[in-house]
């Protein structure tokens, strides 16, 4: 299967899941993740309608960037963000997608406003708990939302998390029904200058249960472009 017959049966695949439960599937953007891949592979997928894609490693993003300079492809970072990589993709990211401490987003914001930017963010949220992942604790996610959302360079738009390996589709629907309940939650806080309008969750082995949970964008990168050499 080409990228292309994999970006199309992806496209198939949201639909009928958006459709199943009674969700418009122009709702759910689809972000294609090519950490790992090649720029021809990036071009292929940019030929076949791909405008959304997403890096875990900016200074990989910032690589890849030029290439699609003239073009309307956004990037997405996605990935753990050290705050001295900051100054590698903040005049390039569309979104920040794991945002998930003060610190990072005050770096965020001195840097967006040196260049005149308002920056887009996600926070992310550790829902499941487990040690091994990052994402601030659903418990403290208002009170980092609220300090955050005083920063005039960033602009929270919702929430992002990574479910846990190894769960089948009622697992991860759980999970992500937990996010989508606490991004309601936060909604109905009234925190001036942030959103919620956006949950970024679901993955190649769970978007479908992810986009029934509520999901608006699902970050998929093994199921178009095919296995990676190496996991980041
Ligand atoms: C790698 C990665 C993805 C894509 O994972 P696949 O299983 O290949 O679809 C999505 N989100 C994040 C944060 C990632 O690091």
């Amino acid at each position: 299967m080409s990228i292309c017959d994999n970006i199309k049966e992806i496209q198939q695949r949201i639909t009928d899941a958006a459709k199943k439960c009674g969700r418009n599937p122009s709702d759910i953007k689809l972000i294609a993740v090519t950490k790992t891949k090649p720029i021809e592979d990036l071009k292929e997928a940019f030929k076949c309608g791909m405008t959304e894609f997403g890096e875990n490693r900016p200074q990989e993003l910032a690589a890849k960037y030029p290439e699609f300079a003239d073009t309307d492809v956004n990037w997405h970072l996605i990935g753990q963000l050290q705050k001295n990589k900051v100054k590698y993709i903040i005049d390039k990211a569309q979104l920040i997608h794991s945002v998930d401490s003060y610190e990072l987003a005050l770096e965020i914001n001195k840097r967006a406003k040196a260049i005149g930017k308002v920056q887009d963010i996600l926070i992310q949220i550790n829902i499941s708990g487990e040690e091994s992942k990052s994402g601030v604790s659903p418990d403290e996610a208002e009170a980092l939302c609220r300090k955050i959302s005083e920063l005039e360079n960033i602009k929270i738009k919702g929430l992002m998390t990574i479910s846990v390996r190894g769960l089948d589709y009622q697992g991860n629907k759980e999970i992500f029904s937990r996010l989508a309940m606490l991004s309601k939650k936060l909604m109905g806080c009234n925190i001036p200058n942030a959103e919620f309008s956006e949950l970024s969750m679901g993955m190649t082995n769970d978007f479908e249960a992810a986009i029934e949970a509520g999901s608006t964008m699902i970050r998929v990168g093994t199921a178009i472009f095919g296995a990676r050499d190496y996991m980041i």
